[in-house]
């Protein structure tokens, strides 16, 4: 089983840390927040992971995105571009563990630092998108909501054919482009009311919508234990869960490849492939 062949490469923290998370999960009510890292087995790049190498620009803040039209253009050209692989990725061995660990019990409620939409693909229809969804697009005039498919189809009729195969695309759906490419793309306003299109995610410099963080504490109250899974934790928006489930006395596990900023607060740390962990975490929870 190729599970046990990356498991083979296990250190002796990395199968303490194994241990300990199958009692975690054994224990039930466990939260997990998950990161890019869970997503990179499914073809979406982790930019910040092991595989960081990608991280060649930042990503586009919300000042920047709402400060004006050249930079919208520059934000949905690449983002046209990026969609098609987001949108066509599927599920990996990770999203699906997660889902039966969480309709056998040992899972209470996932939280996602993703903005693919895998959990949800994988059937977890609860997971807690932190920083929303890419499958949604909102108007920052009239507020209304729509799918990025009625986008993406306005999108292709403005640009035919302008969608460049093999750009380089990152998690948030961004990929590179000539800038001749970019100069000549055309934005599509609201469908409703002519105004700015957003995609429905929480861009850097802007903060999560109180209500959900709010939620997501009490998710992280009313667990047993928190198991963060493919994330380096780099941002406050999940570090805060983790300083919170410690402070409180409550377990926390890390699977990620590379350090994290919560590697001092876990209890367990396991620096292995996810799907290989979590498939033989799930066995052995049985
Ligand atoms: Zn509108």
């Amino acid at each position: 089983m190729s599970a046990h062949a990356t498991l083979d490469d296990a250190t002796e923290a990395d199968l303490e840390g194994l241990e300990t998370l199958v009692r975690l999960l054994a224990g039930r009510g466990v939260v997990v927040l998950s990161g890019a890292g869970l997503s990179t087995e499914s073809g979406i790049p982790d930019y910040r992971g092991a595989t960081g190498s990608r991280r060649r620009r930042a990503p586009m803040t919300y000042q920047e995105f709402t400060g004006g039209e050249e930079a919208r253009r520059r934000y949905w050209a690449r983002s046209h571009t990026g969609w098609r692989t987001i949108a066509g990725a599927e599920p990996n061995a990770g999203h699906r563990v997660v889902e039966r660990l969480r309709r056998s019990g040992h899972v209470a409620a996932v939280i996602t630092q993703n903005v693919d939409g895998l959990h949800r693909a994988a059937g977890t229809r609860a997971a807690v998108e932190l920083h929303g969804g890419l499958h949604r697009v909102v108007c920052l005039e009239c507020g209304r909501t729509s799918a990025r498919e009625e986008l993406d189809g306005r999108l292709e009729e403005l640009n035919p054919g302008f969608r460049a195969a093999g750009a380089e695309v990152r998690p948030d759906g961004d990929a590179e482009l000539p800038q001749e490419l970019v100069d000549a793309f055309r934005v599509a306003p609201c469908g409703a009311c002519g105004g700015v299109l957003k995609p429905d995610v929480v861009f850097f410099g802007e903060s999560v919508p109180k209500p959900r963080v709010e939620r997501c504490f009490g998710l992280v109250d009313a667990g047993q234990a928190l198991v963060v899974l493919g994330s380096s934790l780099t941002v406050m928006s999940g570090l805060r869960f983790v300083r919170h489930a410690a402070r409180a006395g409550t377990p926390v596990a890390i699977v990620n490849q590379g350090r994290t900023r919560g590697d001092d607060l876990a209890a367990a740390r396991i620096d292995l492939p996810l799907g290989a962990v979590l498939t033989e975490a799930a066995h052995r929870v049985g």
